[in-house]
């Protein structure tokens, strides 16, 4: 954003949170007025329109919302013993103040992320997160008190309640001490708020101390900057997963309209906004958040934030004409332009560009980040000066950053690079635009209409034209009547780009995988028998996996999987960790059913904990399970062997052999790493382990169980091949891989290694994108 657009941002965001609180302080004037009212029926009746009032026009933070101002929304969850409404309180006001509020409250404040202003909006919670709640929010900052040992415990299970609906945003925990002194001492101590910030997906913890103001104005701005960040995340991950994207090696440029059909992806993509992204506005407004989601269900013409004619540019390579053009600013996150007004009120002949995946920049300006560019080379002789400020661009000495590149995506700026690159490629010089033509009439100053380099440059600065660009390279050029209109234009576009990825989050988790056969796969986990609810605690829509199990937990009982020790429940996130195919494929194999088959056979009487089971309830049904196999469906032997720990690799064998796996999965549950590893009594007829036949099989979800179970890697059949020997016979690849992770053959500790898989990590996305392939 440009200095102008900023400071235009500033006001517009001090000025909405003027009319917020004075209009907030207005009810709260009248709930006391109406105090003195002696009708009992009328003082509640009136205090119930005014409630009404209150909830729709000062608590909702959409209502009179100026979509030129980018938004950031917090929420603030804990008990009314957590110290939260002090923490927001002292944020806001600057004072401390005891009272916890229980209707919770909302509130607007100002804050600057690198220099660029939003508009935060925080909404303080009274209860449990629900649907609309968690569709609202950016990010959500969770309260507990350091005194208060209810608080901490409340603030697992508001996590999990919030859990339910999204994993996919920033949270940050704060343990509050307003109060703490001698009499009143703290309860909760540093090791369990750590292991807390570790249940809590590894989140930030902050302590505050609201009476001070210690650390309160850092927690908000750290969520700030995590929501911004996250957002610059989502806009390039939206730029990942674009069908017909280019590939991000570089090798092929993005082909521009007039740029000849030499590459496919702008006659491939449709005009129209790709129908998936609309769905899924819609999809998350049935939460009853979105305006845009409500107004695109029931009414006909959506509400346009911005009107007016502009000129625009055919996009046809034969014919640049400028021609007039009715174009309207949706708040749904579309531009769509009409040739005259009565086309755009019958809604006909009219095209459509989605926001989601374009930038917008004006010819002439740098992106705000771009290294200044050595200096521009005077004009070639001989070449057309300044069409629309597109001939300097062509010869700037660098021939890099033609544009301002809205916002948050790093790489929309390198697409739209290439993508003007070819735009202004030189085949491109058409008609100069009737604005211009009409300026320079209109221009008094005393200059030669036409020459050198400078005045091709003033001309540059004074034409009020922008331009749109698409991931796929297709441009829209548009042109206003003047500057402050083409700013204004440029400012509501960015800011509904801003708008559409903000929107479109809740598809992020399903954008950000970075193949499509990853997803795949984990639905497929998701679609295996009883994993919709937590094997443990039957907690709805878990999204934790204990690998070895087979088996997917919600986040408190991952908290305490993770306790037990990888021996006995190896934890991982669906969202968060990659999922390499024979991970997937195991969990996709058991599931959570005939896990609890084997696991939970038996309870004795005992009944599982529920979904708000306290930690301690939790923790001993988990230890009991696993750990002390308590409920593990019995072993029966098979006609004529032996007690299966005399025999267990025979039987593991067997197992294999007949491909059983919820067999093999009960042997498993009823042996140790000793048994599995044992020399058959008696006999040396064992022509080979059960890794060696899981191998033959080319059985991955079997090769995968065996290792984690501790059978050696390195253990030979009777002829002196190890497992990988006969895995590389059979070609299994999958086996191969994962016996190489396990420290075979080379490796001396086999049995104990995690395959090495990396955290999603986003500094690693973003060097990925940043490495593409610069136009020069
Ligand atoms: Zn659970």
């Amino acid at each position: 954003m440009n200095n102008n657009s900023k400071s235009v941002n500033s006001t517009a965001i001090k000025a909405e949170i003027k009319r917020h609180e004075s209009l907030q302080s207005a009810i709260n004037r009248l709930f006391k007025q109406f105090e003195r009212v002696q009708d009992q029926q009328l003082r509640s009746g009136l205090k119930v329109f005014l409630t009404s009032i209150q909830v729709n026009i000062a608590n909702s933070q959409e209502w009179t919302l100026n979509r030129s101002v980018p938004e950031l929304r917090l929420g603030i969850l804990g008990s009314l013993k957590s110290g939260k409404s002090a923490l927001v309180n002292k944020y806001i006001t600057g004072s401390y103040s005891a009272l916890e509020k229980p209707d919770g409250g909302r509130y607007k404040k100002e804050v600057l992320v690198d220099g660029q202003s939003y508009l935060l909006l925080i909404r303080e919670e009274p209860g449990p997160p629900d649907a609309q709640f968690s569709s609202w929010v950016d990010a959500v900052i969770l309260v507990f008190s350091l005194e208060n040992e209810a608080s901490f415990q409340e603030l697992y299970q508001l996590y999990s309640q919030l859990s339910a609906f999204r994993t996919d945003i920033p949270v940050i925990v704060v343990g509050t001490q307003d109060k703490i002194s001698s009499t009143n001492p703290r309860v909760i101590e540093d090791q369990r708020a750590r292991q807390l910030c570790l249940d809590v997906r590894h989140s930030l913890f902050y302590e505050t101390c609201a009476t001070y103001g210690f650390n309160v104005d850092r927690v908000f701005s750290e969520a700030a900057q995590k929501i911004v960040a996250q957002k610059k995340q989502a806009a390039l991950q939206a730029c990942k997963s674009l069908p017909n994207s280019p590939s991000h090696s570089g090798g092929s440029t993005p082909g521009s309209a007039s740029n000849g059909p030499s590459s496919g992806y702008a006659y491939s993509l449709p005009s129209t906004p790709v129908v998936g992204h609309r769905e899924l506005r819609v999809a998350q407004g049935e939460g009853g958040g979105s305006i845009n989601a409500r107004s695109l269900k029931s009414i006909p013409r959506r509400p346009s934030l911005f009107k007016s004619i502009l000129w625009k540019r055919s996009g046809s390579s034969l014919n640049k004409e400028w021609k007039k053009k009715f174009v309207t600013l949706s708040n749904n996150g579309t531009l769509s332009y009409h040739s005259s007004s009565s086309d755009y009120t019958q809604n006909i002949h009219g095209k459509e560009i989605d926001l989601l995946r374009v930038t917008v920049k004006v010819p002439g300006k740098r992106p705000p980040r771009a290294v200044a560019p050595v200096g521009p080379s005077p004009v070639p002789p001989g070449s057309v000066p300044g069409v629309n400020g597109l001939n300097k661009d062509l010869t700037a000495a660098d021939g890099t950053s033609t544009g301002r590149i809205m916002c948050l995506g790093t790489c929309n700026t390198s697409y739209a690079l290439e993508a003007t690159a070819s735009l202004f490629g030189g085949k491109d010089q058409g008609q100069s635009s009737p604005m211009s033509d009409r300026k320079k009439n209109r221009r008094k100053k005393s200059m030669n209409q036409k020459g050198d380099a400078a005045v091709g440059q003033a001309e540059d600065e004074e034409n009020a034209d922008f331009i749109i660009v698409s991931f796929t390279g297709q441009t829209w050029h548009f042109e206003a009547q003047s500057l402050e209109e083409r700013d204004s234009w440029v400012s509501a576009i960015e800011s509904q780009i801003l708008a559409s990825l903000q929107s479109c989050e809740s598809g992020r988790n399903k954008a950000r995988r970075s193949s499509q056969s990853e997803a795949v796969a984990l639905q497929a986990i998701r679609n295996a028998k009883g994993n919709s609810l937590c094997v443990d605690c039957e907690a709805p829509n878990p999204t934790w996996a204990s690998l070895n199990l087979g088996a997917l937990i919600c986040i408190e009982c991952s908290g305490i999987h993770r306790n037990l020790g990888t021996h006995l429940s190896r934890v991982r996130s669906l969202d968060l960790d990659d999922w390499p195919g024979e991970l997937t494929q195991v969990l996709a194999a058991i599931g959570n059913h005939l896990a609890n088959s084997i696991w939970e056979s038996c309870t004795q009487g005992r009944t599982k904990p529920a979904p708000n089971a306290t930690r301690s309830e939790r923790e001993s049904w988990i230890r009991a399970k696993y750990e002390q196999r308590a409920f593990v469906a019995p072993l029966q032997p098979a006609l004529g062997t032996q007690m299966p720990e005399d025999s267990m690799p025979e039987w593991l064998v067997s197992a294999v052999t007949e491909k059983d796996l919820p067999r093999l999965l009960l042997l498993l549950a009823h042996s140790t790493k000793e048994q599995i590893n044992s020399q058959p009594a008696g006999s040396s007829s064992l022509p080979q382990t059960a890794l060696h036949a899981a191998c033959q099989q080319g059985d991955v979800v079997m090769t995968q169980l065996l290792v984690w179970y501790g059978i050696d890697v390195r253990g030979k059949d009777n002829q002196g091949q190890t497992a990988i020997m006969i895995a590389r016979k059979t070609g299994s690849k999958g086996c191969i891989d994962i016996l190489l992770q396990h420290g075979c053959p080379n490796e001396t500790s086999p049995t104990t290694a995690t395959p090495i898989l990396s955290r999603r990590s986003s500094t690693a996305s973003l060097g990925r994108t940043s490495s593409r392939k610069r136009v020069t």
